[in-house]
């Protein structure tokens, strides 16, 4: 009896060990990676919808012959070559890689001595890294949906860093889109409902974590008394193109489902995560969302 008892002491004090050995290098892991800071702290996403289309083209185009070539490593090569200004037309560089990459040219070497090279392709994978793809049907292409259902109109423009009076002065880090009460708003893209409910700022809102964890979609001031799809919770795994819930005017208010928004919007938000550190607090990165709005314009769910 004693044997048994004393041989699993030993056993649970190993396991112990154990464990703690391995919770204090990953710790140490985790720290070292925060104290080096070895992650991207910034992004301006600056690709026009032209660019981001004529990119997409030559991937797509490209993808089952002999010289495929990523529309995320045509546009980081480009944003390398014009300093990350792009045009509202189609980009030279764009072409010039893609010819490149035909005359047998690979795409490491072209690459190896440009500075920026692998920080505009990490910056822009973390943006566009689940837009393209196999879909169910096994073709290959965009996968991503605009967050207005088929059929419900929307006005817009650029007012991504404009000012904001509402709790205490700041900055306007989403984007948002004008149209009716109740117009069915869909997943842009697939993923993790991480927050649901109700908050000071956005109303009812909805946050979804992309499935590679490095984006966060914020979708604010839904509406007062129905403003989430039937049955949507946090935890829930969500497709691109499906449901999560209705356009309206909810927020700016510590009590719940008030209207205090005067026009009746979706406040869209893209979050960048490349270091769990970033999601809250003050190292957060919103990008500008607008030109990811016109692109999408084209990909209408159908609910
Ligand atoms: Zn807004």
């Amino acid at each position: 009896m004693f044997r048994i008892y004393s041989m699993k002491r030993i056993a649970a004090a190993a396991l112990s060990a154990v464990l703690t050995i391995c919770c204090v290098a990953l710790l140490q892991v985790e720290r070292a990676k925060t104290v080096s800071g070895d992650y991207i702290k910034w992004v301006d996403f600056t690709p026009t919808t032209s660019v981001l289309r004529q990119a997409l083209d030559i991937d797509i185009q490209s993808h089952d012959s002999d010289t495929p070539v990523s529309w995320i490593e045509l546009l980081a090569y480009a944003a390398c070559k014009n300093g990350g200004k792009f045009t509202s037309g189609k980009d030279k560089y764009i072409t010039q890689l893609y010819e490149r990459i035909q005359n047998a040219e690979d795409i490491q070497t072209i690459t190896a001595d440009m500075k920026y090279y692998n920080y505009y392709y990490e910056a822009y994978s973390a943006v566009l890294s689940g837009y393209v793809g196999y879909n169910d049907d096994g073709e290959y292409g965009v996968l991503v949906y605009s967050p207005f259902a088929a059929g419900y109109y929307y006005s817009h423009y650029d007012d991504f860093g404009a000012s904001r009076s509402y709790g205490y002065k700041r900055k306007h880090l989403g984007h948002d889109m004008m149209g009716s009460v109740g117009t069915p708003i869909v997943a842009v893209e697939g993923g993790r409902i991480e927050a649901l409910g109700w908050n000071q700022y956005g109303g009812w809102r909805v946050g979804i974590r992309s499935n590679d964890g490095r984006r966060y979609y914020y979708y604010a001031h839904l509406r007062k008394n129905k403003p989430f799809a039937e049955g949507l919770k946090e935890g829930d795994t969500v497709k691109a193109g499906q449901l999560i819930g209705y356009l309206g005017m909810t927020g700016y208010s510590s009590k719940e489902n008030v209207n205090n928004i005067n026009t009746p919007h979706l406040h869209f938000g893209i979050q960048l995560i490349f270091d769990e550190s970033q999601k809250d607090g003050v190292n957060q990165i919103w990008i500008d969302c607008y030109q990811i709005i016109c692109f999408l314009e084209k990909y209408r769910a159908k609910i």
